[in-house]
């Protein structure tokens, strides 16, 4: 079969599920036999996430090969089990640092570079590869942003030239937005006309308009969709508001959308089989008791408003874990800063059955996130600590257990007396050259378990690969010194005896890991070290 490129746009406003909507669609035609791979084009001039603000723009999500991604490349991994890679996210920046670089080698052949139709071109060419390295029947293809936005214009422009050159090939979907204001009573469909109507103005007709709302469409105004915005109403999905974003992929098979799809392409029908879904959503629906997990972190507050997107994978994963227990998930969000001083406020951390200090950077709220970690070790309370929350439990133990009072991480003090965390060899010249986009350790690295372990309990197995993002680890200088203070050093990275995970001994479960296991985690095979966790957390 021919490759297929599904273009996915957004419309009168972000935050209404492009990504949700990429993802469900992803898992249907997967489950219709086809090979598909997702690709999330960013309109930032970052050439990656890595640079970003998770309080501006949510976690940055890190594949197997390293890329430092937009979330959704998450959501793409958790709906379709597979594992993505740095074909699968693009920004604005990727595509002229390409161009520039290709310029300044002489690659065009001395002709004058200009924004069109070079920087749709290159963009045109990365989407052919993403979809020739994955071998893909399908790639869908999320533009970030809002039509209308003067940023993605250019990757509509790539869009509609993909369209112009097959439209046999090419679809468009617009996901947009269907208010039901409170003093009208009624749900409106102009600003989706108007979303279509911009859409329009960029050369582009979608062939199918998801309509997000909190209620389902009725009839009524799929037509009125249908005749203002030139499709059929058959072509118009009715996505309200659900319980959880893992029903989205049902919500869509209901309205036929995989058919719809294959229809316009040309291809023939398919069934699919979307049973082991559903079950496990109609499953999770039932969930009656909760487990009550609190995650300190500092990455949530933007103004008089809370957001979680800066934890959104450590999120999923308890929820994949907590349900595999056939629990519910109650998180609670902590700010860390407000243990910094108040040491009476740690008293409230009992009332969690789990806490988990997740990744971070920099030294606002450190103190707080110590305090709490130490409340956890000496109060029996279920502890995971990811990554930054690993460095500071190894602190912790360093102040609190083995008596180096001073003892921190090179990050938060250059000088400290007792660097029990310092840079990484290899980090150190990046740092002093501020060469800071995409240097830092990414990606899969295999670690070493000793069975004799918690981890090992819940692994079972030796040898294993996870994700990291860091430039920080334990020093290897003060090893001794705290594994004679009772700390158990659970994995090692084989090639460069880096320390990968710790524990303690008398405590129900203490651990840290230097690396993210919640990227890896998925609804159908939560991810082994948080259902030990929350098993644990169950238990207490
Ligand atoms: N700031 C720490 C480091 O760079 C931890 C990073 C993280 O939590 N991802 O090592």
């Amino acid at each position: 079969m021919k490759q297929k490129f599904i273009f996915i746009t957004g419309g009168v406003m972000s935050g209404i599920g492009k990504g949700i909507t990429t993802a469900s669609i992803f898992h249907i035609l997967q489950k219709k036999g086809y090979k598909v791979t997702a690709m999330k084009i960013d309109p930032y001039v970052n050439v990656d996430a890595g640079t970003m603000n998770p309080v501006e723009h949510g976690e940055i999500f890190v594949t197997d090969d390293g890329a430092e991604c937009d979330q959704d490349i998450g959501n793409y991994e958790r709906f379709s089990e597979k594992n993505l890679s740095k074909d699968n996210y693009l920004t604005t920046g990727k595509v002229y640092q390409t161009v520039i670089t290709k310029e300044r080698n002489l690659e065009y052949n001395g002709k004058c570079v200009e924004v069109v139709p070079h920087i749709p071109n290159e963009t045109i060419s990365r989407i052919k590869k993403a979809g020739r390295n994955a071998d893909a029947d399908f790639v869908l293809i999320e533009i970030g942003g809002t039509v209308g936005e003067y940023q993605n214009l250019l990757f509509l422009e790539a869009a509609r030239m993909m369209h112009l050159k097959s439209p046999q090939d090419v679809l468009f979907l617009l996901v947009s937005y269907l208010p039901i204001p409170k003093t009208v009573g009624e749900m409106k469909t102009k600003p989706t006309q108007n979303a279509n109507r911009i859409l329009n103005e960029a050369g582009i007709q979608p062939d199918i308009i998801i309509g997000r709302a909190s209620h389902p469409i009725d009839k009524a105004r799929k037509e009125k969709i249908s005749t203002f915005c030139n499709i059929d109403p058959d072509d118009v999905i009715s996505a309200p508001d659900a319980g959880s974003i893992y029903e989205v992929p049902l919500i869509f098979n209901n309205e036929k959308i995989g058919e719809r799809i294959l229809k316009k392409l040309g291809l023939p029908k398919k069934k699919n089989n979307l049973d082991k879904w559903e079950e496990f959503v109609s499953r999770v629906k039932s969930l009656k008791k909760t487990v009550k997990i609190a995650i300190v972190g500092k990455y949530f507050e933007t103004g008089d408003f809370v957001l979680s997107d800066s934890y959104i994978s450590v999120i999923e994963a308890i929820k994949h874990a907590s349900w595999s227990l056939n629990h519910k998930e109650e998180i609670v969000w902590l700010s860390s800063e407000k243990y910094e001083k108040d040491k009476q406020a740690l008293k409230d951390i009992k009332n969690y059955d789990g806490v988990i200090i997740p990744g971070g950077f920099g030294t606002r709220g450190i103190e707080g996130k110590i305090n709490v970690i130490e409340y956890c070790r000496k109060n029996n309370i279920p502890f995971l600590g990811l990554c930054l929350g690993m460095q500071l439990a190894v602190i912790e133990f360093a102040r609190n257990v083995c008596n180096l009072k001073e003892a921190s991480s090179v990050e938060f003090d250059k000088n400290c007396p007792h660097p029990v965390i310092n840079i990484m060899e290899e980090q150190r010249g990046v740092l002093e050259k501020k060469n800071y986009g995409g240097t830092m350790r990414l990606g899969s690295y295999k670690c070493k378990i000793n069975p004799k372990t918690k981890s090992f309990k819940a692994y079972k197995k030796e040898d294993i690969d996870e994700r990291h993002r860091h430039r920080f680890e334990v020093n290897n200088d003060y090893r001794e010194k705290l594994e004679e203070g009772g700390l158990v050093i659970a994995g090692t990275n084989p090639k460069h005896d880096l320390v990968e995970i710790i524990e303690i001994k008398k405590h129900p479960f203490f651990v840290g890991v230097q690396f993210h296991p919640e990227y890896k985690s998925r609804p159908l095979s939560p991810h082994p070290l948080f259902v030990e966790f929350i098993r644990k957390s169950i238990q207490r």
